[in-house]
């Protein structure tokens, strides 16, 4: 519903979807949003904004928004709505009764890239010193999980190296698995400004993405590599660098450990690495590969830009991992206009992972099991830590139809649409005895729980963001909350119900406490926040005004460590049953499991998912454009419309996932990263027929 008016009142604040992170100004009329338009101080946008983030108001007072919190003992009930203290006193007891007859670990929470960081931290807060325990994860483990395992390892740090203005810089841009241009727009459009000024463009997808054939751009390679087998090309691209002697001999030598190099260089070498060797792998003629591997290597400032393409696989770690190698080996990371970026897909990707909603890492990516960080927080919270790794949203799935997992608080994450191979989750969720959805909607998750808490949307709470480039913008509180609490406000509710004391009276106070215990957020606050309009981290006495580039002088961990990539084939195999690999990713006007552009202006232009299938598998299955078709894989079944297009490769069909009725997660299937478990959306052998009408 959009009401126009004059405005009374205006904040700058930050939206919500992507993980660029744009600066809006949000103009009121009373508690009503009138119109947003976007902020030309901000940093990340410099006044642009794209069709998702202009229209994003329009959910937060959807009719669809519930305002008040509700119970029921059996799913099976209907809902009963209740006062706030009957609702916060019910989970409480419910999580302390189940503590009490299954033990300290058989409950657990789960946050979301949508929320602030002050409201993760608070959550990781309640589930390590609340709950006693570390079974606290975030839906980063469902995207860039393996960014955080394969830059920490390589590099020391969970973070893109640049700011999305080095871009300017770039005289070469190399995007694997990413599509700025509909999932991240405001960027995309800097790149394609870029690319008009004259910079290089390799693409490595399956796909034709938009970029590789935008008005006045053509990529100079495009390299559509069969889903499944990236680390056998970021392999073959190393060994052309390798063995063609075009090294930064200089860079290795100085910044780089010396005996992990050679164990890579020695491997990337083999001949059964080469491009020739593995184009029957990757399907991508030799010659391209090696004309790819030569441009990005020679062509001056080369950047990377990566996206879910890269990590959503059973090798997703290996994956950013050689491509945490390709930067190194060629000198280009540590100045503007190179470095290695994952294109954060939530708002707060970034952000989630920082404030230690995992469950081996304390805030600012610290181990749990570290005695000395761990004693700094215990001192901090008045409590004693758990030191051993808590449960990963699979592990908690696993538990819980195991019978040892049997309550979950669920702040702002539907993991039922999001997640793979539904029927397993929702089997999962059934085997529980309390769910606690806090949400603004009652989403497919709420279908599962016994506690429903109204959330805030971002127009009616303060705290940050922290976007793709490490920048951390200030949310502001332009409305009141619809149901009377901010979340940071109902997580502190719960919190005391439980015992544990949370007293904060303003968001700024839990990143001050963020601050005294983070060392690379130690000079971070409100007041600097407001001062500079945004600060990048690390952010402290080496760096009070926050940090564009990082690793300039020396990587985060001392010297850059190399790993070999060994490619291992995806357990998912096509056969005769299962000839097709279905891939997935997002479209420009809807954003993720679409719960929010769902409710604005959006869906005028993308109504529905659809099946993007090649002429050639099309024709061969006697379907035509806009035909109904079965999608069938090993783990489930769902129908969608087809588009036939010749975006595709034969042999590849691709879907979105934005609407709960096509389902794309009910056939995706359990498969996952072999260090994160970040399961595997990219590769889906499947069947697709048409739907025969009775
Ligand atoms: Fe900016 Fe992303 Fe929001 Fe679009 S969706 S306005 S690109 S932050």
């Amino acid at each position: 519903v959009i009401q126009f008016g004059q405005p009374e009142h205006s904040k700058i604040t930050t939206c919500a979807y992507c993980g660029v992170g744009c600066g809006f100004k949000a103009e009121m009329k009373g508690n009503q949003v009138v119109r947003m338009t976007p902020w030309k101080d901000g940093k990340a946008n410099e006044g642009h904004a794209c069709v998702k983030g202009r229209f994003a108001w329009g959910y937060a007072t959807h009719p669809d928004r519930i305002t008040k919190p509700m119970i029921r003992s059996k799913i099976t009930d209907p809902w009963r709505e209740v006062s706030w203290e009957e609702a916060i006193a019910y989970a409480a007891s419910e999580f302390k009764r189940l503590q009490a007859k299954y033990g300290k670990d058989s409950i657990g929470g789960i946050t979301s890239s949508r929320c602030t960081n002050e409201e993760t931290y608070l959550v990781q807060k309640l589930i390590r010193a609340g709950f006693g325990n570390n079974n606290v994860d975030t839906c980063a483990r469902v995207c860039h999980s393996p960014t955080g395992y394969g830059l920490g390892q390589t590099y020391g740090t969970s973070a893109g190296t640049q700011t999305f203005k080095s871009i300017e810089h770039s005289d070469v841009i190399l995007v694997i698995g990413a599509n700025p241009t509909d999932a991240h727009p405001v960027f995309g459009s800097r790149m394609k400004k870029r690319l008009r000024e004259g910079a290089k463009l390799i693409v490595i997808d399956p796909r034709k993405i938009d970029l590789i054939n935008s008005p006045h751009i053509k990529a100079d390679y495009h390299l559509p590599l069969k889903p499944g087998t990236n680390v056998a090309m970021i392999t073959a691209l190393a060994h052309v660098i390798v063995t063609e002697g075009l090294l930064a001999d200089d860079f290795i030598a100085e910044r780089c450990e010396e005996k992990s190099f050679h164990d890579w260089k020695d491997f990337v070498a083999k001949p059964e690495n080469s491009p020739e060797a593995t184009a029957e792998i990757t399907g991508v003629p030799a010659e391209q590969v090696r004309g790819a591997a030569r441009l990005y290597a020679t062509g001056g400032n080369a950047a990377i830009y990566y996206g879910l393409g890269v990590t959503e696989h059973s090798q997703g770690s290996t994956m950013v991992i050689g491509i945490a190698n390709l930067a190194m080996a060629t000198g280009n990371i540590g100045r503007e206009g190179v470095g290695v970026n994952p294109l954060r897909g939530q708002n707060n990707v970034q952000g989630s992972c920082d404030m230690g909603s995992f469950p081996h890492e304390l805030p600012g990516y610290r181990h749990i099991s570290d005695t000395t960080t761990r004693q700094l927080f215990e001192q901090a919270w008045g409590v004693e830590l758990d030191p051993e790794p808590g449960l990963r949203i699979p592990n908690m799935f696993d538990a819980a139809l195991a019978g040892s997992f049997m309550g979950l608080y669920c702040e702002g994450e539907d993991i039922v649409q999001s997640d793979p191979n539904t029927q397993h989750v929702t089997a999962a969720l059934s085997a529980m005895e309390c769910i606690v959805v806090q949400d603004i909607f009652l989403n497919e998750t709420a279908k599962y729980a016994h506690v429903f808490l109204p959330g805030s949307s971002f127009l009616e709470k303060d705290g940050t963001f922290t976007n793709a480039e490490r920048r951390i913008s200030r949310v502001r509180q332009v409305m009141k909350p619809l149901a009377k609490y901010a979340d940071w406000e109902v997580t502190q509710l719960l919190a005391n119900a439980l015992g544990l004391k949370m007293d904060y009276t303003h968001p700024s106070q839990i990143m001050d406490e963020i601050a005294r215990l983070t060392p690379s957020f130690a000079g971070v606050s409100y007041e600097k926040i407001d001062k500079h309009g945004s600060v990048q981290w690390p952010c402290n006495d080496d760096a009070p005004d926050g940090t564009q580039t990082m690793h300039i002088d020396g990587f985060v961990r001392g010297k850059g460590k190399f790993f070999v990539t060994q490619y291992i084939a995806s357990d998912e195999k096509v056969n005769r049953r299962f000839p097709l690999i279905l891939t997935t990713g997002r479209i420009l006007s809807q954003y993720n499991v679409g719960a929010q552009t769902r409710r604005t202006a959006n869906s005028m232009w993308h109504p529905e998912d659809v099946l993007e299938i090649h002429p050639h598998d099309a024709e061969e299955r006697g379907i035509k454009d806009g035909d109904s078709v079965a999608v069938t894989s090993r783990a489930g079944e769902t129908v969608l419309h087809a588009k036939v297009s010749e975006r595709m490769q034969p042999g590849v069909v691709y879907t979105t996932f934005h609407f709960p009725e096509s389902g794309a997660n009910v056939i995706t299937t359990d498969n996952s990263d072999w260090a994160t478990n970040c399961p595997e959306y990219k590769v889906t052998a499947v069947q697709v027929l048409p739907v025969t009408q009775p």
